[in-house]
């Protein structure tokens, strides 16, 4: 069963709300959240039999008034036995993709902004992070706060395939939030923020470094699932698809998809491209993986307008980025863009971005 959160701990008094509210949780449907509904309910349930062979971990002494629910035993993504195979057969009790990904005539087009971010941690946290890539997390949480001030909500990459797929257009103002490399920061700094503006990521995560310091665990990962969050397929290793011959891309594309099956009991239903490397024979590797039903780009398609020359005496003004109008077919699906957010976007930028 899913662990309850505490998704309507934002703006509550202090730790006696907290202490109540987890009382509540203990014995309430984990389901019941304030989370903005999406045209496809994400409603899912962790399958028992993916932890059988969990290794119990510590769990806290329960007070006699207050009943703490204990961390889900999960396996090490290092204990798991290596499947190279996208067969949802392969992993056993892991929950399978919905529905055939066959309809590739169709020309069903949505229009849903992808945003791409990747370490949100304060700078001083951020170690050797490209620092382009490194968003603080009062950043984040201002933006967040933007978008959801102007009306926009969150689905997952998961229920934008599955829109896509069945034909349904999600209400105006969707987007996507995903956040690659699954960095731990994702979960101690990302995680509570997009709690408290009710939004929802995608989590694109180095299937191998699952478990490692300074990655996501399986508990958070587990955790991130739990509440609805979406964990997506980023290879084994971030390697460069493109140079690698079919036995590698099998199984950079296919181990870590059962690798993250193995961890989440879900299989992952989008892959993103390490630094956006693609090309014809690595779709031809993805389609292969019926699991992953899209895959998107890394790089995102933006046009830089150089200022206009100033007047005589004035200062030059900075460049305009724009952004290609991002939209989505299932004929396109394995090469969806996103928008990449940085540290130096403002919130008032990022909504003219998304219109
Ligand atoms: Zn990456």
């Amino acid at each position: 069963m899913k662990r309850p959160h505490g998704y309507d701990l934002a703006g509550t008094a202090g730790l006696l709300g907290v202490a109540i509210l987890l009382v509540i949780a203990g014995c309430a449907t984990p389901n019941a959240t304030s989370r903005p509904s999406s045209p496809v309910p994400a409603t899912r349930s962790l399958p028992a039999a993916t932890f059988a062979t969990a290794t119990p971990t510590a769990t806290p002494s329960p007070s006699p008034e207050i009943t703490v629910p204990p961390p889900t035993p999960r396996p090490l993504a290092g204990s798991l036995p290596l499947v190279n195979s996208c067969d949802p057969s392969s992993v056993s009790g892991a929950v399978a993709v919905p529905g055939p990904a066959d309809s590739s005539s169709s020309s069903f087009t949505l229009h849903v902004p992808i945003l791409m971010y990747h370490r949100i941690v304060p700078l001083a946290e951020a170690g050797n992070s490209i620092s382009g890539l490194v968003v603080p997390p009062e950043t984040f949480d201002a933006q967040l706060a933007a978008l959801g001030g102007a009306g926009w909500h969150t689905i997952t990459m998961a229920t934008l395939a599955t829109d896509l797929q069945d034909h349904v257009t999600p209400p105006a103002k969707t987007f996507v939030i995903t956040i690659d490399d699954g960095w731990y920061d994702g979960f101690t700094y990302a995680f509570p923020i997009l709690q408290r503006h009710g939004f929802v990521a995608t989590f694109y995560v180095i299937a191998g470094r699952i478990d490692e310091p300074n990655f996501l665990s399986s508990i958070q990962l587990g955790d991130l699932v739990a509440a609805d969050d979406d964990i997506g397929d980023h290879t084994m290793d971030h390697a460069n698809l493109t140079a690698l011959g079919a036995a590698d891309l099998k199984y950079q594309i296919d181990a870590a998809a059962a690798r993250i099956a193995q961890v989440t009991g879900y299989w992952p239903e989008s892959l993103a491209y390490p630094s956006g490397y693609e090309d014809t024979k690595v779709i031809a590797a993805l389609s292969a993986c019926q699991e992953l039903r899209m895959a998107v780009l890394e790089r995102a398609l933006e046009i830089v307008t150089p200022a206009r020359a100033p007047k005589p005496g004035a200062t030059q003004g900075p460049p305009t980025t724009t952004f290609l109008q991002a939209y989505e077919t299932w004929a396109y699906r394995f090469l969806v863009p996103r928008i990449r957010v940085t540290p130096g976007t403002t919130p008032a930028t990022l909504l003219a971005w998304l219109g």
